[in-house]
């Protein structure tokens, strides 16, 4: 690991601040991925700004009766709270659905969103990894790919989005909430946190340099069935191959959105509309643009059904 300088932030603006002075500065809270980057020299930042004494660790109600959670809630108290499991129980389950009970006690919901991919690849520093180092090609892309996307790739990178909590935020509809440097206060739809690999694979996030999460914001409940399935190679503690985050009303309306699949949890409003004609329709306008490789072809089918199963047992 490479030397760093440490801060203990104080409060959100001199977090901000610090960032905006340091460059090469990364916000640390949890850490459970940066850690590991860090020690792997993946990630080489010259000052950590510590943010885990901010009073960013709580969930409150909004003013339009939806919820607000702080940046710094664990993902085991998110998973965990009450308003929570009543209210939006598709998002406990993913969040269970997620890592181990030692990570989910660490990490955080702002690092969840901003976790990097696990492409073995981007973790290998011997292999070409364009995410990891720009113009060194993608070993991926020819190598094995069985874990990595089938939508939204690019002939640069092709690798998945891993967060379970992300895919069923995106499912409800959820917004985030930025601090900037100059104390501007920042909401934006989840959906446009997340950049597609293009050319540029190592932009990940459209935030701004020394941006900082502050918190996730849920619009008000919907009522509905909450369902989560995550379909992976082994019981627990693994990636997903395909998840499916989904919150259907008696009508079969709802709300659809995979995680495994692509660079961002995968939805689609106009794929959606098609839920009362049936899971095959939907699924298929869902899907539409999926740009599978020979090893990874079989995600398409299994998302297929794994939305099936998830509306079956919605109708049941
Ligand atoms: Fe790197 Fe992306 Fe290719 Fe994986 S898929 S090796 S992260 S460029």
């Amino acid at each position: 690991m490479r030397s760093f300088t440490y801060q203990r932030a104080t409060s959100a603006t001199e977090a901000v601040s610090s960032a905006a002075h340091h460059p090469d500065a990364k916000f640390i809270a949890g850490g459970t991925n940066l850690l590991d980057l860090m020690k792997l020299e993946i990630e080489t930042p010259q000052h950590l700004i510590d943010v885990n004494g901010l009073a960013f660790d709580t969930i409150t109600p909004t003013s339009d009766g939806g919820l607000r959670v702080g940046a710094l809630v664990r993902n085991t108290d998110l998973a965990a709270a009450t308003e929570v499991r009543r209210d939006y129980a598709v998002l406990s389950k993913a969040l269970l659905a997620g890592a181990s009970g030692q990570l989910r006690n660490k990490a955080t919901t702002a690092g969840n969103l901003l976790q990097r991919t696990r492409c073995a690849y981007f973790y290998d520093t011997n292999q070409p990894c364009n995410k990891r180092r720009p113009g060194t090609g993608c070993a991926a892309i020819g190598g094995v790919s069985r874990q990595q996307a089938i939508i939204g790739v690019s002939s640069s990178c092709i690798a998945s989005h891993p967060s379970d909590m992300a895919v069923a935020m995106r499912a409800l509809g959820a917004s985030v909430e930025t601090l900037n440097a100059n104390g501007q206060v920042r909401t934006f739809a989840l959906d446009n946190l997340y950049l597609a690999p293009g050319d540029t694979p190592h932009l990940e996030n459209t935030l701004l340099p020394g941006e900082l999460i502050t918190a996730v914001i849920l619009p008000k409940p919907v009522g509905g069935k909450h369902i989560y399935y995550k379909v992976r190679d082994r019981a627990s503690y693994a990636f997903a191959l395909v998840s499916v985050a989904a919150i259907v009303q008696p009508d079969m309306t709802g709300q659809v959105a995979l995680g495994g699949v692509a660079y961002k949890p995968w939805r689609n409003e106009m794929a959606e509309a098609l839920l009362p004609q049936g899971s095959g329709p939907m699924a298929a306008r869902l899907l539409a643009d999926a740009q599978p490789t020979a090893q990874n072809a079989f995600k398409v089918k299994l998302a297929q059904r794994t939305i099936g199963l998830a509306l079956a047992q919605a109708s049941s």
